[in-house]
């Protein structure tokens, strides 16, 4: 008998939460306790396995889990063969190599002959040795941040968000390396022997996170401005145009991009919409 599907996610850490928001966001019903390592999802047959992220591509390419959710950056640390079946939205960050500001170093070319403190070294010796520069990798497990200020090191790299706790440590970015997010991953075997039930959790996964990008807009509108209106926000295919009870008007529904919303509401109050809802989007499926 074919085992229940497993999806493995972060137990703690940056993606723990948001992840847990979009299982529950695409329609899971679960319960996680801080001691369950595997919980059967209540409302479909799924198993999901909490786990540490950066332990998730082996556990992958082991097959102990079919599915998993974990940073773009442990993937090319740590996995091979698996493949991203979808960018996920969140979790952004980079991986970046910095020096103390007393250090001259402006380019990457200037670190030959560092030593690298970084909890990704293997991206950090695969970066280095295609460009030729010859630099000593020193894997740590964490605290990058602090290997220079310990002779430790000469130069770091490290995953940053906004970059203030290199600023805080005197580190001065010179180049990016990787851009992070979190992404869905399979086992390859999965993708061909599983493919409806893997199809089935990425797209309720992926119409989460396009409808996060979208809005729902409505609004009443004479029934001249219809086709301006629709130049304006011309939806997924064309906006749905509603007659009203009250002759020569209509109710416009049209589906917009989030960050779009804000600038196109002065054009349709312009054109003499009104009563105008801006309403989210649970999941969209193109
Ligand atoms: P954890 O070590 O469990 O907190 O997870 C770290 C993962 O979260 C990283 O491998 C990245 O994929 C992601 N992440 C997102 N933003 C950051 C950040 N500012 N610093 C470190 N990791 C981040």
């Amino acid at each position: 008998m074919t085992r229940t599907l497993r999806l493995a996610v972060p137990n703690k850490g940056r993606l723990e939460s948001d992840t847990a928001t979009l299982l529950r966001d695409a329609g899971l019903v679960f319960e996680k306790t801080e001691r369950a390592l595997s919980v059967s999802v209540h409302n479909v047959d799924l198993e999901l396995l909490f786990v540490r992220a950066d332990d998730i591509p082996e556990m992958l390419a082991d097959g102990v889990a079919e599915l998993g959710v974990t940073g773009q950056d442990l993937l090319a640390e740590h996995g091979n063969g698996l493949s991203v079946l979808a960018e996920l939205g969140y979790g952004r960050c980079r991986l970046v190599a910095a020096v103390p500001r007393a250090t001259e170093a402006s380019k990457i070319e200037d670190f030959a002959g560092f030593r690298i403190a970084t909890s990704h070294p293997n991206i950090t010796g695969r970066f280095f040795a295609e460009r030729d520069i010859n630099v000593t990798v020193v894997p740590l497990k964490g605290s990058v941040e602090v290997a220079p200020k310990l002779d430790v090191a000469d130069a770091v790299v490290d995953l940053v968000s906004t970059g203030s706790t290199l600023l805080v440590n005197g580190l001065i970015q010179v180049g990016t390396i990787l851009e992070s997010q979190a992404v869905l991953v399979a086992n390859p075997d999965a993708i061909t022997l599983r493919s409806a039930e893997v199809d089935q959790v990425a797209t309720a996964l992926t119409a989460v996170v396009a409808g996060r990008g979208k809005r729902y807009l409505l609004l009443n509108a004479p029934q001249e401005a219809v086709e301006k209106m629709a130049d304006i926000i011309p939806g997924m295919e064309s906006p749905t145009v509603v007659p009203l009870a009250e002759a020569g008007w209509v109710a416009v529904h049209s589906v917009v991009d989030a960050d779009d919303v804000w600038n196109v509401l002065p054009d349709l109050k312009a054109l003499g919409g009104r009563d105008i809802l801006v309403l989210r989007i649970q999941q969209l499926i193109a």
